[in-house]
């Protein structure tokens, strides 16, 4: 992402440095702090060891303990409680195909992650808060529910009548590399869900079936 504007919603992560040390246990950049993450100041880039005074000496997983490590990577980079989480995984396990995939899927197509990917919250948590103040509409009705699932065809907008706003007007300034699933005018502030999330549009470094094998024991 490549931003040229400030944004607003700016203080929506008040926990300065709790979120770093979540990339840092989980041994990835997990992207939870917006524009922060793409500069030098990322803490996972100065000190990618384990929080804690043994972090440096990270040690051998068991089999579970990598299982348990790719379940809570993939809940904390969508800001997700254990519940929340397992849920899709429930879900997932009734549809059709890999279980992984699915999941993963679902995931990718709630409002607030689709709200993000489009460029127009610098992360999952500020777009989440975006979405709660009710500034989205699907297909012109407003949405504030962070799980929405999106649809083929649904259209995401910014509320008309919040457009003048300035963190959404900043928005005429900032890139963002888009996934090929989805859509988004800067200028008008709205955007299309192109087709279903497929495990290749989604840039997140897991192995899925790990999780997959933690939930079906
Ligand atoms: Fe912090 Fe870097 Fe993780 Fe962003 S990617 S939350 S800056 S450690």
């Amino acid at each position: 992402r490549d931003v040229l504007g400030s944004r607003g919603l700016g203080d929506v992560y008040k926990r300065q440095g709790a979120d770093c040390k979540i990339c840092r246990r989980e041994g990835c950049k997990l992207f939870l702090k917006g524009e922060r993450c793409l500069t030098k100041k990322c803490s996972f880039e100065r000190r990618p060891s384990v929080p804690g005074v043994h972090g440096a000496a990270r040690k051998k997983l068991t089999e579970y303990g990598l299982q348990l490590r790719e379940k809570q990577k993939v809940k904390r980079a969508y800001g997700l409680q254990e519940k929340q989480f397992r849920g899709y995984y429930e879900k997932a396990s009734t549809m059709r195909g890999k279980v992984g995939e699915n999941m993963l899927s679902l995931l990718e197509r709630r409002l607030d992650n689709v709200v993000y990917r489009m460029g127009i919250g610098a992360s999952r948590a500020e777009s989440r808060q975006i979405v709660n103040h009710g500034h989205i509409t699907v297909n012109g009705k407003t949405v504030n529910i962070p799980s929405f699932l999106v649809s083929v065809d649904d259209v995401i907008a910014v509320k008309e009548n919040k457009r003048e706003l300035q963190m959404f007007k900043d928005l005429k300034d900032v890139k963002v590399v888009m996934p090929k699933w989805l859509e988004f005018d800067n200028n008008k502030l709205s955007g299309k869900i192109n087709a279903l999330p497929v495990r290749e549009d989604i840039d997140l470094n897991v192995q899925e079936h790990l999780i997959v094998e933690l939930y079906s024991k």
